[in-house]
């Protein structure tokens, strides 16, 4: 877990599955896989096995021992939803999500037929929650916009987009049902150019369409100098936050105890253990 995470629009992250499966465009430069192969063959890191998809049963307690609500990028280095993950293993993550309800989560996916599905069978009790925020990525028309579509015909209480990295223009969008946009460019060797008039035309459609709009950075070869001011201003809009208070340490403990022995994931998995 990395608390005050240097992502943007988020303060905490949870990575209780590690590793991906390149699907589309936007992950032609993934920052989480550049990172994570730096530590290929470190033995004792947390991703000595490199990108490689692993579940990390033993992170899904975390969020019961951060002691304030914290607004959490889930699986920022990875995606809940891609073939790899089993159903039983996203349920044991939304069912933490739900329980430990004073932390709002943003749970961001490429995969949204999946997100979908699920969403309206096995993680219906998640669907509903207003401190579960179920996002997909768009960077493009033809991988992107679709995405939206599946997100919107979900029963997801809080919808939001990231259309990061944006690569084109995406026209004009259908954004009825979409609670946040957030918006940035790539960043990095090799970053893919992201035009003004691209990010305008999404501002303007926010704005008519009264979503929250956030823009979260230029990006570019050096994104720290390139900033994230647009026509001299920085846009951090945010969807209503519930923020409930933090139970004391041993209703933590407590609950933590309780989905554990619900899951019985001491038999799905070798490597459990509290973390709260
Ligand atoms: S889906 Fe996300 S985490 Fe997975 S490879 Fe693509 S950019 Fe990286």
């Amino acid at each position: 877990m990395s608390l005050n995470s240097p992502i943007e629009w988020t303060d905490a992250t949870w990575n209780p599955v590690r590793g991906c499966v390149k699907i589309s465009p936007g992950c032609k430069y993934c920052y989480a896989e550049k990172f994570a192969e730096r530590f290929r063959g470190v033995k004792g890191h947390p991703y000595e096995q490199g990108f490689d998809l692993r579940l990390v049963p033993e992170k899904l307690t975390e969020p019961f021992s951060w002691r304030s609500p914290k607004l959490v990028f889930v699986n920022s280095m990875s995606d809940l939803f891609q073939e790899g993950v089993p159903d039983w293993y996203a349920e044991a993550v939304s069912r933490v999500m739900t329980i430990a309800n004073w932390h709002t989560y943003q749970v961001l996916t490429k995969r949204s037929q999946r997100l979908c599905d699920m969403l309206a069978r096995k993680l219906e009790f998640a669907a509903e929650q207003e401190n579960i925020w179920w996002g997909v990525s768009v960077e493009d028309r033809k991988h992107g916009l679709p995405r939206v579509d599946h997100l919107r015909q979900s029963p997801a209480k809080v919808r939001f987009l990231s259309i990061e990295p944006l690569l084109e223009d995406l026209g004009e969008i259908d954004l009825s049902g979409i609670a946040r946009v957030i918006v940035g460019g790539e960043s990095g060797p090799g970053a893919r150019l992201m035009k003004r008039e691209w990010v305008v035309s999404i501002r303007r459609q926010c704005r008519q369409q009264k979503v929250p709009f956030f823009f979260k950075q230029w990006g570019g070869v050096r994104k720290s100098k390139n900033g994230r001011l647009l026509d001299g201003k920085t846009y951090d809009e945010y969807p209503l936050r519930i923020a409930l208070p933090v139970p004391d340490r041993a209703d933590c403990m407590k609950h933590a105890a309780d989905f554990l022995k619900g899951f019985d994931l001491g038999s799905r998995c070798d490597l459990v253990q509290l973390t709260a």
